[in-house]
């Protein structure tokens, strides 16, 4: 189909594109890669009333090493991340989630901030942001707010974005020693969405969980911590094989998965526990 119209801008620097999405109203809406947004305007799911291309906006590009986090600019595209030397030696489940998007071609394309901003339960990078507790940095004429992560996935396709703002890019913590990382994906084909997705970061100390931290993609209209399998994994012996299988069978609790043609409820329910038990094991063994 083809989209219903809608006026274009291509602002040059993040002041204009701000300045125009100001003036352009609450009907407005920035593109990034295009990667989701498009699909959506071609069904007309979604009709603008003004674009904001943000692709030449270069300060919203790139990814700086600040000490203690990692900053990675909303337009840095999935392949940027996927290669990044910093991205990988201090925050690889970002890299690891990522390199799991789509295919190369998407990943060229679509953009780290635009997964973030999309707010798509079954995307692999918001699960990673939760489960890293990545501050979110936004910016509107006004001025600036910092947004965590687990307060920024306010509901389906939805947001903690206000007309007007942008989201500039992430501050993603540098975790350090004794963390171990995994992400573990169930899908029907390789570049499709998560029928389910675990993000998981592991402390270990003298051979015990000290600290997990757990999220999941596509088990209810935002990406959830699974808090209760994060209470019942401290403390049990990292190399145990059965204590974190139990720990695992809790990962459905507080859920809302989804049904579709590719799985029912009760099936991404199961997909929860066996892929946990899968991404527990592997951030141990790190
Ligand atoms: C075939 C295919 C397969 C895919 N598979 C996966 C997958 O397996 N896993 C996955 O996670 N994703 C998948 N995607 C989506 C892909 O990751 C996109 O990159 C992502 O969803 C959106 O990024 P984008 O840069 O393309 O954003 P766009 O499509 O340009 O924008 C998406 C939304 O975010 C808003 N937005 C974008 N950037 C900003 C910003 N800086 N500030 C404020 N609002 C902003 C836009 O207004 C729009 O509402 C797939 C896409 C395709 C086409």
């Amino acid at each position: 189909m083809i989209p219903a119209s809608f006026d274009y801008s291509r602002p040059s620097s993040l002041e204009e594109a701000l300045a125009v999405l100001g003036d352009a109203g609450e009907e407005a809406k920035v593109l990034a890669g295009g990667q989701s947004l498009l699909p959506l305007l071609r069904l007309r799911l979604a009709y603008p009333t003004t674009l904001i291309d943000i692709g030449r906006v270069a300060e919203l590009r790139g990814i700086a090493d600040h000490g203690d986090h990692v900053f990675i600019g909303a337009m840095t595209t999935h392949h940027e991340v996927v290669r990044s030397p910093v991205v990988n030696e201090h925050c690889p489940l970002v890299a690891l989630a990522t390199a799991t998007v789509a295919d190369r071609a998407v990943r060229h394309r679509g953009t780290f901030g635009g997964s973030l901003a999309h707010a798509d339960p079954a995307g692999d990078l918001p699960s990673v942001a939760l489960a890293l507790d990545m501050d979110l940095v936004v910016r509107s004429s006004s001025g600036e707010r910092i947004v965590p992560a687990a307060d920024f996935f306010v509901d389906y396709l939805e947001p903690a974005l206000e007309p007007g703002e942008i989201l500039v890019g992430a501050r993603v913590p540098k975790l350090g020693p004794g963390w171990g990382f995994h992400y573990e994906k169930f899908h029907r084909t390789a570049q499709a969405w998560a029928t389910v997705g675990v993000a998981a970061a592991v402390r270990r100390s003298n051979g015990t969980v000290a600290e997990a931290r757990i999220a999941l993609t596509n088990m209810g209209p935002t990406p959830i911590r699974a808090v209760a399998v994060e209470a019942a994994v401290r403390g049990a012996a990292a190399d145990r094989n059965g204590a974190l299988r139990e720990a695992a069978e809790q990962a459905a609790e507080g859920t809302d998965p989804p049904g579709d043609l590719h799985a029912r409820p009760d099936y991404r329910a199961h997909l929860s526990r066996v892929l946990t038990h899968r991404a527990l094991l592997a951030a141990c063994a790190v």
